[in-house]
């Protein structure tokens, strides 16, 4: 049986403790599906595709905070640098400038994670632990005047191994508990890790994530 978005939602909200953000993973979804979640008290949305966030953004509640999930190109930056609330999909360093000099052109702060792939498919984006370690060695982080290095985000491995699941998750945990020692101590501001989504979330959750994107068991399968 089909269960509405707002009973969905309560039904997830009483499943994820208060100190984790709920991201409702809109993709593909219709606006009037939104605002069902939406008039259930939801106001942070994530999308993927940077065309299906700006067709939606204007024609919603200004309230909404809009997260974008999915890959970023550096030519698209500009269309949602002005509204825009954290971006989940950091996979370079000339991506997090250009995203600088968006944010600057619009007087913003936008906060943004770094993606580390943490999966055994390779087809995933992301940066490896040597990778991220090395850009954040050699880029001066001060320079980054307009973006909030808030934390990371990663998919697990799509599978229903629930062993591999936690171990990537975990592994994701340790990889910004030393992102943390080594470049933000003392700083408040990297705090996030976006990690789990519909079929992996509880596990997510109990491996420290901050925040989960779920799609699927808000809006219904896509
Ligand atoms: C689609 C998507 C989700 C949500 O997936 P569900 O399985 O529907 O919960 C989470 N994160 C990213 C990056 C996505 O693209």
């Amino acid at each position: 049986m089909q269960h509405s978005v707002r009973e969905n939602l309560l039904r997830l909200k009483g499943t994820i403790p208060q100190a984790v953000t709920l991201v409702a993973v809109s993709k593909t979804h219709p606006p009037d599906r939104i605002l069902d979640a939406y008039h259930a008290g939801q106001r942070v949305f994530g999308e993927n595709r940077v065309q299906e966030l700006i067709s939606k953004q204007p024609i919603l509640p200004a309230d909404i905070e809009w997260h974008l999930i999915g890959h970023l190109q550096t030519n698209k930056v500009k269309y949602i640098a002005p509204f825009v609330s954290m971006i989940h999909s950091v996979d370079s360093f000339k991506l997090l400038a250009e995203i600088n000099k968006e944010a600057k052109k619009a007087n913003r702060m936008i906060p943004c994670l770094l993606q580390m792939h943490i999966a055994k498919e390779d087809s995933k984006f992301g940066f490896s632990e040597e990778e991220v370690l090395a850009e954040l060695e050699k880029n001066n982080l001060s320079a980054f005047s307009n973006v909030i290095i808030s934390g990371v985000m990663g998919m697990a491995t799509f599978s229903d191994d629930e062993d591999l699941v936690r171990s990537e998750f975990r592994y994701l945990k340790s990889l910004f508990e030393t992102i943390k020692r080594r470049f933000f101590a003392g700083s408040d501001t990297f705090r996030e890790i976006s990690m789990g989504m519909s079929g992996d979330y509880a596990v997510a959750i109990e491996e420290g994530s901050t925040m989960v994107r779920i799609g699927s068991l808000v809006f219904g399968s896509r």
